[in-house]
């Protein structure tokens, strides 16, 4: 059974998509999808050997060979243009790493309508390469498991600009703030206040006064959201 997390991504997955799942590790998000008869076919990409083997391993004993297929591959490079990939999912990875991958593979996204992203942290590198390469946020998602939060972001193409604060928390959670993203932000505004009482501690300096104002100006956007 798929985890909360891995279930909130899949339920962004169109019907009958030609899904790309990359960083797939054990290939778990398209072997559901493909038992569940939800998408056309699945492609797993994988960088490292072990989790390649996995996810070979995992197509194999469920009997999905030639609808889900495991492929060695650094990021957007496991998308072949005659797969006729649709829909890309990449989950579980830090935002910037996340942004990284997509940067790094843009050409392969040419036939691609939706991106389906869970960043573990840092959404914000994902909303920025978004705003900054013609896509937008069509939906966004936080939700707990295992005492982590995890946000999940669907992108489709279509120009936006985002703000400082809607990069930072997101132009729909920030609008819904459901009880998950207070939560959140709560935790952050905290630690973020303990570390300014340890700062005040430390003698002045100019270094000092820098980090103060930064971590300042961070939390008065927590603040104000
Ligand atoms: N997507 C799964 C999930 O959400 O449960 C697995 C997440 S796992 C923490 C991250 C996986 O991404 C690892 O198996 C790692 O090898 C893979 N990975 C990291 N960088 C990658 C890259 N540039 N291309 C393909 N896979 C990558």
């Amino acid at each position: 059974k798929l985890s909360m997390r891995l279930q909130a991504v899949a339920s962004y997955i169109g019907r009958d998509a030609v899904l790309a799942d990359i960083g797939s590790d054990h290939a778990y998000l398209p072997a559901h999808l493909a038992l569940d008869g939800r998408i056309r076919k699945g492609i797993a990409g994988e960088v490292a050997r072990g989790p390649y083997e996995s996810a070979m391993a995992t197509i194999r004993d469920a009997g999905l060979d030639g609808k889900v297929e495991a492929r060695l591959a650094d990021g957007l490079a496991a998308i072949r243009e005659e797969d006729g990939v649709d829909t890309v999912a990449i989950a579980g990875m830090g935002g910037p790493l996340i942004a990284s991958i997509l940067e790094d593979g843009k050409d392969r996204l040419k036939n691609v309508s939706r991106l389906v992203l869970q960043p573990n942290i840092h959404a914000l590198a994902i909303r920025s390469w978004a705003a900054k390469n013609g896509w937008h946020i069509v939906e966004e998602e936080i939700l707990e498991e295992d005492r982590k939060i995890y946000e999940i972001l669907v992108l489709e193409r279509g120009s936006a600009s985002y703000d400082d604060l809607e990069l930072r928390f997101g132009p729909i959670l920030s609008e819904r703030k459901p009880e998950t993203f207070r939560k959140k932000w709560e935790h952050e505004a905290a630690s973020l206040q303990k570390i300014l009482d340890r700062i005040k501690e430390a003698s002045p300096s100019s270094e000092r006064d820098a980090k103060e104002e930064e971590l300042r100006r961070s939390l008065g956007q927590i603040l104000e959201v």
